[in-house]
Formats: structure tokens, sequence, C-alpha cells
């Protein structure tokens, strides 16, 4: 069984199986607390170590760059940039939730199968998850950029849903769901809908 415990700062990897992020254990009642037992503590697995329990993880903010984490609009000359808020109905913005949560933590980036053999292509699934968190965002008009962004073989393909993405993550997001999603989308059987309301309505 895959579990995690989490904060930012650094993480590691405990008996083979046990993703965790050191200061805070949000997820310590998971892990095994009879202390007659050695705890082995690693660096997340298949990274590149720094030092000790310290992993590189500057691959890995590349790749969380590349898919360019921020609002994008089409007309952005013509609206009231920082003066005025863009719209978004309650319906529109529950989209995001399970999404913006993400504390960009890597366990499970680093516990995936499929990011371990092909780091270098596959963005894996945090950095996928907020890709997706960015597309399916109403207020964002980059739609059709991002995703075209991720038709290549490796970008999102490489994941076979194996799910230890979702098993590790230890804030219970589903990173494995937002991979699904951005399937659905690259492949035509979704469409992200229209947005509820007019976003851009405070800027006229
Ligand atoms: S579902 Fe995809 S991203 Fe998650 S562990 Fe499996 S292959 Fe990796
Ligand atoms: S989805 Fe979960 S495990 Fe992955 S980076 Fe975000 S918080 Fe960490």
């Amino acid at each position: 069984k895959w579990y995690a415990a989490s904060i930012k700062i650094c993480s590691f990897f405990i008996y083979k199986f046990i993703n965790f992020n050191c200061l805070f254990l949000f997820s310590f009642s998971k892990i095994d607390t009879n202390t007659s037992k050695p705890l082995k503590v690693y660096p997340l697995p298949h990274m590149y170590v720094v030092r000790d329990l310290v992993p590189d993880m500057n691959h890995f903010y590349e790749q969380y760059r590349s898919i360019q984490p921020w609002l994008q609009r089409k007309n952005e000359a013509g609206e009231k940039k920082g003066k005025a808020q863009y719209l978004q109905s309650v319906e529109d913005r529950s989209k995001l939730d399970g999404l913006y949560e993400c504390i960009l933590c890597a366990c499970c980036s680093t516990s995936c199968p499929s990011y371990w053999w092909n780091a270098e292509k596959y963005l894996g699934p945090a950095v996928l998850m907020q890709a997706y968190r960015w597309i399916i965002d109403s207020r964002d008009e980059s739609t059709h950029e991002r995703l075209d962004k991720l038709k290549d073989p490796f970008s999102v393909y490489r994941c076979h849903t194996i799910m230890n993405c979702t098993r590790t993550c230890p804030k219970g997001l589903n990173p494995g769901r937002a991979i699904a999603e951005i399937k659905k989308l690259l492949s035509g059987m979704a469409k992200k809908p229209e947005p509820k309301l007019d976003t851009a309505a405070l800027h006229k």
C-alpha cells in the first residue's frame, strides 16, 4: 500500500512504499506507529539526490513552468487588468476543487512508474493536474493552446492509469482523474463547457 504525508520543503520515502515530506505530517496516523520496529527513511524515489534526503527538484519545477500556470486572456489589452475581477459562477468555480489544493510536493510524480522511466518527456501527475487546473478554469482563454502543447506521445500519454499517484497524494487529491479528463479533452470525447457568466463583464 502507498501512504503519504506531506509538506513542501523536502520529501522522503519510507519503507520503500511510503512517500512523505518533512516538517508537517498531515497523515502521520497512516504510518505504522509501532516504534519497536526501525523506520527507514529515503529521499524521494528516482530523483537525483543533492544531499542526504534532499532531491533535485529543478526538472520538476521546469516542467511546472512549461505548462504556464497562470491565467491567460485573449484580449488582455482591452481589459482592466488588475483593476477589475474576472467573473466566475459558483458552478464553474467548483470545477477547481480538488485541483487548486495541490502543494506541489511531488509525492505523486515520484511514485509514478511512468515518470520514473520517462521523466524527461512525460510531465507526470503533479504537473498534469496543474495543467488541467488551468485548462478547465472558465476564466482562462488559452484552452486550445494548452491542449495543443500536450498532444505529443509523451507529455500525457505515458500515463497508463496505474493510479499510484492518487493512492500516494497526502492531500487526498486525484491526479489520475485529472489526467483522464485531459485525455478526454484531447481525444474530443469531452469539451470544455462555455463559462456560465460573462467573465469580462466588469471590464466593460
Ligand atoms: S495514473 Fe498515470 S500518472 Fe498516476 S501513477 Fe499511474 S501512470 Fe503515473
Ligand atoms: S497532487 Fe498531491 S501528491 Fe501530487 S504534488 Fe499535489 S499534493 Fe503532492
